[in-house]
């Protein structure tokens, strides 16, 4: 374990984050909360204090929604270009800024620095792709049939806005919101979450320096999330959820949704099935494993969660997986050569270590790994376990930390069958060599994602999103500004 980063003086994280506006954004303006009360933000590594950030309430609330709302006419009638011109900007700005936010990001959220500044281009192409699509949204012209009418259909902006997002990507699960709002015309009330918020307001600078005009985005910090977003839900000027956290949270929004009849896009949960067919290439299925189970340290919703790997290779998978596991390094991701960073809190390695043991004591082998490292931050060793049953706790809970559990399956049947017994369905990954199986299986997966002998699905130019409980809707690609758009006909007679 590598214990402390050492940063280049001119790139320090302290003094970058010292920068950082940690108020409330709300009409343009920067100002503390009604109550004056703050909250701690942490680093997971050290568990060092990095700022105290505005502590939000249903006062700050109500004033971020009148903002909104008062902004949202005018804002809906702006040219597209110009509010492509502003997402293309802030692509730029985001890029030339890359390594100070990939260092904001490390340091509230733990992911390696490597990992943090794939994660600021990731989430900064959801700017530049939402930029070319904000130009290009269009409309329908027919005849009626028996040629009397014109039927012209138009798309205008949904409205008013509440974006929620959770702290595993704190730039990016963002962006992938706030760049199609833009881009369509709607303003935006947004709650980042309580552990990763410095990112999320070093974004609304850059969205200013952009040109944004004030009372667009309006960002309340807090440590009471329903405090918050409640009243916006309640609020009768939002029109819109946009949702990316847990399932549990997620109903808990589409109920409040339900009340006003809000439009709603929910990016929940995941389960993800990894298979692996007996005619897989072995070592191609371990490379996607890696990336599909630790990046972000499985702290992502479409990490591997269960490894199904037929049975005549499921103990070659293992080990050859285990080594590589046992190849990485663990500890501060500001630091060199660091592979694996810290989970993101106690609690979440409380979590880790007991699915672990439920499955060792339900007859799983530890392979590598299997227990948490030393040290300040939440650190959990990258982990292995074999002949895992089926009915082990981490077979049906998002494990959220660096652990790959392999079943071994003994027929096609049985793996789909595995794979589909979930609630969830936002990914599954699948190799084979055989194109006939590929379909097949992939036909028969619940899931709106498919990785075919590839562990990464995620991509800005790709609709992203889940079926069953992993939520409504989808975001990036052609589909991701339909999310913020409304249709509007108009009949005509000729
Ligand atoms: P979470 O607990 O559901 O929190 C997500 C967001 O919801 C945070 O901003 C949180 O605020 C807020 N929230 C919590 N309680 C709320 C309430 N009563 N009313 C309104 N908002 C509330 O999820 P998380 O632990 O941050 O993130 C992990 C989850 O997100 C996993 O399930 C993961 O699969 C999912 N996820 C899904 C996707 C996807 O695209 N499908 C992507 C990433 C993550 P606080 O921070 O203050 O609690």
């Amino acid at each position: 374990m590598t214990p402390t980063a050492t940063l280049p003086v001119a790139l320090d994280a302290a003094t970058i984050i010292a920068t950082i506006n940690t108020g409330l954004f709300i009409d343009g303006a920067w100002r503390p909360a009604l109550s004056g009360a703050t909250f701690a933000v942490e680093n997971p590594a050290t568990s060092v204090v990095l700022a105290h950030v505005a502590d939000g309430g249903p006062a700050d609330a109500d004033l971020a929604i009148q903002a909104a709302g008062r902004a949202q006419k005018a804002w809906g009638k702006t040219s597209p270009r110009s509010r492509s011109e502003i997402l293309r900007r802030a692509y730029d700005l985001l890029m030339s800024r890359q390594e100070e936010l990939a260092l904001v990001i490390t340091s509230e959220m733990g992911k390696p620095l490597a990992d943090a500044r794939g994660e600021v281009a990731y989430a900064a192409e959801f700017f530049r792709w939402f930029s070319e699509e904000a130009v290009r949204v269009g409309g329908d012209h027919t005849i009626t049939g028996d040629g009397k009418h014109r039927i012209l259909v138009t798309r205008e902006p949904v409205g008013p806005c509440v974006l929620v997002t959770p702290w595993n990507f704190p730039l990016a699960m963002g962006t992938r919101k706030i760049g199609p709002a833009i881009a369509a015309g709607c303003t935006i009330v947004f709650k980042p979450a309580e552990l990763t918020p410095l990112t999320s307001l070093a974004l609304v600078d850059i969205l200013v320096e952009a040109g944004l005009p004030a009372g667009v985005l309006n960002v309340v910090t807090t440590s009471k999330a329903g405090s918050v977003v409640e009243p916006w839900m309640d609020s009768g000027i939002a029109r819109k959820v946009s949702f990316t956290g847990s399932t549990a949270v997620g109903k808990l929004l589409l109920e409040q949704a339900s009340r006003n009849v809000m439009r709603s896009s929910m990016e929940l949960g995941g389960n993800a099935p990894f298979i692996v067919c007996a005619d897989a290439d072995l070592d191609r299925a371990v490379d996607g494993a890696m990336v599909a189970k630790m990046r972000n340290m499985g702290e992502a919703c479409t990490a591997a969660n269960r490894m199904f790997v037929h049975r005549s290779v499921a103990t070659e998978f293992a080990a050859k997986l285990a080594q590589r596991m046992s190849e990485l390094s663990v500890g501060d991701g500001a630091a060199d050569g660091v592979n694996v960073g810290p989970l993101i809190e106690e609690k979440a390695l409380l979590k880790v270590q007991g699915l672990v043991d439920d499955a060792v004591a339900r007859g799983a082998s530890v392979v590598v790994g299997g227990s948490r490292e030393g040290g300040a931050g939440y650190f959990y060793q990258p982990t292995v376990l074999g002949n895992v049953s089926p009915d082990s706790l981490l077979m049906n809970t998002e494990i959220f930390g660096p652990v790959a559990p392999v079943v071994p399956f003994d027929t096609e049947d049985e793996a789909v069958e595995l794979a589909n017994n979930t609630p969830w369905g936002l990914v599954g990954y699948l190799y084979t060599q055989d194109i006939n199986r590929a379909f097949r299986l992939g036909e028969d997966l619940e899931v709106g994602m498919l990785g075919l002998n590839t562990g990464m699905v995620s991509n800005p130019f790709a609709p992203f999103g889940g079926v069953k409980q992993s939520g409504l809707g989808r975001e990036g690609g052609k589909l991701g500004i339909d999310e913020y758009l409304e249709y509007k006909y108009l009949a005509i007679p000729r």
